[in-house]
């Protein structure tokens, strides 16, 4: 077990928007189907994570999917310690709306020797993160807006944490 701090983003709407139809603009990048558009200050967040956390990425999408994405982005240059897909999401019925919705359950991290205490997840979507919610911190929804400033609010929050 490590006593370091363990950062987890989600990728869909928290780090990129990905989407079948093109926007008003050209994307970053693309990963047959999708046009894929990085979140504003995404790679200002991912120096200042690089530095003081331990980084990893959890997506409810595909394996291949993930592996495409987290290359483009965190390359080289940012590494992780892992990158899970929805296979190592827990599949529940949402009794709201009769689909299914991702769990990401915390506790399935331990195994790559971090305490559930010391995980932090940055993630747009609660339903998922409902096993560890004092885990889970919440971020915009993004869609591909050209002002979004969500990772800022996000980095400052981490901040406060990298000084605990
Ligand atoms: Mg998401």
């Amino acid at each position: 077990m490590t006593t370091r701090r363990l950062v987890i983003f989600d990728l869909d709407e928290t780090l990129v928007h990905a989407t079948e139809t093109k926007l008003s603009y050209e994307p970053d990048f693309v990963v047959e189907p999708y046009f894929v558009y990085l979140r504003p200050y995404v790679h200002e967040l991912l120096s200042f994570t690089a530095n003081r956390f331990d980084v990893a990425v959890w997506s409810s999408s595909s394996t291949k999917y993930v592996m495409e994405v987290t290359k483009q982005i965190f390359g080289e240059k940012y590494p992780l310690k892992f990158a899970w897909s929805v296979e190592k999401c827990v599949q529940k019925v949402d009794t709201k709306t009769n689909g299914y919705v991702y769990i990401k359950d915390l506790r399935k991290v331990q195994s790559q020797g971090y305490i559930v205490e010391n995980i932090t997840i940055v993630d747009d979507s609660p339903e998922k993160i409902v096993r560890q919610p004092r885990n889970h911190l919440l971020v915009k929804s993004y869609q591909g807006e050209c002002d979004d400033v969500g990772l800022i609010a996000v980095r400052e929050t981490l901040e406060t944490l990298s000084l605990l």
